[in-house]
């Protein structure tokens, strides 16, 4: 059924929920714009967080954000031994402060004018399908991560014995999947034994998944269906014979891809100011695919010894350079770099990633690989220089090089470090090189295919169609 405005006679509400951190937020605002394009009355919650404010743009204005007021800051202390525990703590404590205030929120919703029909929720809470199964609404998860990652949580989460199994072997075969080395596994699965509690927080994702009629994630069809590999059911294909799941991405503005929605310029919520003036004007003054691009996301923290190799690796490449780097990690660049690098590169706090992205001088991206990065990259059509640290970032890494074929991985030495000549080679190849034009050429067909996707009757539209269209007779 073909769905628009005019026959949303009134409108269904739909609540989403994301977790406070900016690779959440992101895909889900948009998902919630995206809903609300097709007629929906749209609510985006979220947390306040203690550290930083929300900075809240124009973008968001068909969508309504309500953050709970939760203090996250005290968490008891209920083991003492390693990070492990301390994520498990935190995660323990959020459950217990933010359930009951989604649930009193939600309670307040149901005696308002437009009651909530759905919930949809960050797929790292399954514990909110309870929440909302108390006030009969039904509810969903939205996953954040690609779903060939998701796929291999959903597999160990069936056979838990898996995790730390593979140590021994060179390869590992799973269904649906090309063959992975140990180190192109999602970190948590690679038995390096980094963060076992979120190995917990991962698999738990599927914990209450029969439950469910609808499982979103923010990639599109045939990015991964794709693979060229004959003999292998591809991820989706697979998921799909084991439980519903929806492509609903890539989940970026759309000015950057069918540019439908109006005013979609920007995600619209952000845990950091940037600065745009400065790199702007100074991308400006530029030659087109002159400049690569450098950030490493919202969280990840490098070692002080990683970041002098890139330093001196951006320096030695002698390409123009814009590097992110937050303020948390500023005291680890060398001394004086920037004033010494002046006349090639700038370095910012914080920047809008995707303008930046899609600025003709940008001809190449450092990055370490979050989902929403490689996805922003692919759907502008930027080639990448892969420098994944953790969790996801491996795997996604991977599908960069050898899937896709729209970048190149850096690759650490024995010492788990990537050393300077090696970041030098992979921008002046990428940018420059031989490999660097087949890149180019894949970028741009990834690029074609992700607008396809979410413009009227592709993969993702037709996905959300269908969702929206359930709802409202719902
Ligand atoms: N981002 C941004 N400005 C920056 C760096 C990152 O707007 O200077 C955005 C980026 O566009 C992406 C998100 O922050 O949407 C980071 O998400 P990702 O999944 O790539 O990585 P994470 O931060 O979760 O590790």
């Amino acid at each position: 059924m073909e769905i628009s405005e005019q026959n949303v006679k009134s409108k269904a509400h739909i609540l989403c929920y994301s977790f406070a951190v900016q690779g959440h937020l992101n895909p889900i605002l948009q998902f919630c714009k995206r809903l609300a394009s097709k007629g929906l009355k749209v609510t985006l919650v979220s947390t306040i967080s203690a550290s930083s404010k929300l900075i809240k743009t124009q973008s968001c204005s068909p969508v309504d954000v309500e953050l709970l007021d939760v203090d996250l800051r005290d968490i008891p202390k209920t083991s003492k031994e390693c990070e492990r525990d301390e994520t498990q703590d935190y995660f323990e404590h959020y459950k217990t402060v933010v359930a009951p205030s989604l649930a009193a929120f939600i309670e307040n919703q149901m005696s308002s004018n437009y009651p909530p029909k759905f919930l949809v929720y960050d797929s790292i809470i399954p514990w909110a399908l309870d929440i909302t199964k108390r006030f009969g609404i039904d509810g969903a998860p939205f996953f954040t991560q690609s779903w060939s990652c998701n796929t291999m949580y959903y597999q160990f989460y069936r056979e838990k014995s898996k995790v730390n199994a593979f140590e021994d072997q060179a390869m590992v075969l799973l269904p649906s999947l090309p063959p992975l080395k140990i180190n192109e596994l999602p970190s948590f699965l690679n038995g390096s034994g980094t963060y076992p509690s979120l190995i917990d927080l991962c698999l738990n994702q599927f914990s209450n998944i029969e439950e469910v009629n609808w499982l979103f994630f923010s990639s599109f069809d045939k990015l991964e269906e794709e693979f060229g590999l004959a003999n292998f059911l591809q991820p989706i294909t697979w998921m799909a014979t084991q439980l519903p799941v929806k492509a609903i991405g890539p989940t970026i503005p759309s000015k950057y891809l069918d540019n439908r929605l109006k005013n979609d310029k920007d995600y619209g919520l952000n845990l950091f100011k940037p600065n745009t003036e400065t790199y702007l004007k100074w991308l400006d003054s530029k030659q087109p695919a002159s400049v690569i691009y450098v950030s490493f996301g919202s969280l990840a923290a490098l070692e002080k010894s990683q970041m002098e190799e890139i330093a001196w690796g951006l320096k030695n490449s002698n390409i123009f350079f814009l590097w992110v780097v937050r303020e948390s990690e500023s005291d680890k660049l060398p001394k004086n770099f920037s004033e010494e690098t002046s006349e090639k590169g700038l370095v910012v706090s914080w920047c809008s990633q995707l303008e930046v992205l899609a600025h003709e001088s940008v001809g190449c991206f450092m990055t370490h690989c979050g989902w929403n990065s490689t996805l922003e990259a692919v759907s502008v059509g930027v080639p990448m220089v892969a420098m994944p640290q953790w969790t996801d970032q491996p795997t996604n890494a991977k599908f960069i090089e050898d899937v896709w074929g729209v970048g190149m991985r850096a690759r650490e030495n024995g010492e788990g470090i990537v050393k300077r000549e090696e970041i030098a080679v992979c921008i002046r190849e990428v940018m420059e090189g031989e490999r660097g034009k087949e890149i180019k050429r894949n970028s741009k067909k990834w690029k074609d295919l992700a607008k396809e996707a979410v413009d009227e009757g592709g993969s993702t539209d037709k996905n959300i169609q269908e969702f929206v269209a359930k709802l409202l007779y719902m």
